[in-house]
Formats: structure tokens, sequence, C-alpha cells
């Protein structure tokens, strides 16, 4: 992890965050007990047979201002290649 700190190009706060956003569906199939081959007593949401991402976005989002900036956009900008995001 880097320690260098990156400011708000609006406020110059460093409350940045690099924030994930993403939609999924998640699929349990319908079987003799609850639904979900993996749901035997009850229905578990995180026990899914199948879960498809549906939408996704990245940005950086200052907390101070609200100030929100794509993420490619500012890659380019912090000119660093410390961001890596792992799903
Ligand atoms: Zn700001």
């Amino acid at each position: 992890m880097s320690t260098k700190n990156y400011s708000c190009p609006v406020c110059k706060s460093k409350d940045l965050y690099l924030k994930h956003e993403a939609s999924y569906v998640y699929s349990y199939i319908l079987d003799s007990d609850v639904p979900g081959m993996k749901n035997t007593e009850i229905f578990s949401p995180f026990l899914y047979d199948r879960r498809e991402q549906t939408e996704s976005s990245e940005y950086i989002e200052c907390e101070k201002c609200k100030s929100r900036f794509q993420s490619d956009v500012l890659y380019g900008a912090l000119n660093e290649s410390d961001f890596t995001f792992y799903d």
C-alpha cells in the first residue's frame, strides 16, 4: 500500500475514495425444498447457484465536496499504477 496522499482537484481535500459499484442477479434453482441446490432448510441469499453481474462502474469520489471523477481519467491524472482492483 502506498502512503502517498492524493488531493481533490476541486477542494484540495485528501479524503478521496475509489468506489466500485456493481449490480448482480443471483439465481436459485427451484428444487424440492427451499430454492437453491445449496439451501436445504432455510433460504440463505448467499448460497446461490448462479451469479451474473449486470452492471458495474468505478469512480473516485471526494468525501468532502462529493465531486466524482472517472477513475480512468484519474489514473492518468494521478500518474500512478498503484490502483489495482481485484474482483
Ligand atoms: Zn473535493
